[in-house]
């Protein structure tokens, strides 16, 4: 008899102990789901709150990004100039990577540039972004990365504005802009 209420009781133990693996997973779900990636809804890495670096293979990134933004923040592709949503654009709020949720740049930071892609004076955090040397295309550039991701978000500058004179020259694609105010109408330049 003792014999099997020990056993009935080690049976419940392992059944709640198992319980609390898919409770961990629902919480990191709820997370994500109050801010889903705008443009890539079914991406469970996306998150405005965790700051946690993500060390993924590209194959992962492929299926739970979208081809457009794939190709800029995996392929390093650069969006064409005058063409992305973000260029002249001049909205009040945050911008974050595309890929992942990590706040990147504030409005206020942004200047207008004839370069034809979204241009930032500095970084919402020192940490938002990280650099390595690029020397494809004959160039010798700064790519600019994000700091949670590894995305390709474009690449840094020295003639911007004061009070850094750096220009962060950015791939709109790669980048989700949430409005301070929700009820914000979109603003341009022209
Ligand atoms: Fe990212």
């Amino acid at each position: 008899m003792k014999t099997t209420i020990l056993m009935l009781a080690l049976t419940i133990i392992s059944i709640v102990s198992c319980q609390n693996k898919p409770h961990i997973i629902n919480k990191k779900s709820e997370m994500t789901e109050k801010n889903p990636a705008p443009n890539s809804p079914d991406n469970p890495y996306y998150s405005r709150a965790d700051t946690t670096e993500l060390d993924l293979p590209d194959s992962v990134w492929k299926k739970v990004l979208s081809d457009s933004i794939y190709q800029v923040a995996r392929g390093k592709a650069t969006e064409e100039a005058f063409t992305g949503k973000y260029w002249d654009y001049t909205g009040t709020g945050t911008y974050y990577c595309a890929a992942c949720g990590n706040g990147l740049f504030r409005s206020d930071s942004k200047f207008a540039s004839s370069c034809g892609w979204p241009s930032f004076f500095e970084t919402l955090r020192k940490n938002s972004v990280k650099y390595r040397p690029d020397l494809s295309y004959g160039m010798n550039r700064t790519e600019v990365i994000c700091g949670r991701c590894g995305a390709h978000l474009g690449h840094l500058f020295d003639d911007g504005p004061p009070p850094t004179g750096k220009r962060y020259c950015m791939n709109s694609i790669v980048l989700d802009f949430e409005p301070d105010e929700s009820n914000e109408s979109s603003h341009r330049n022209h």
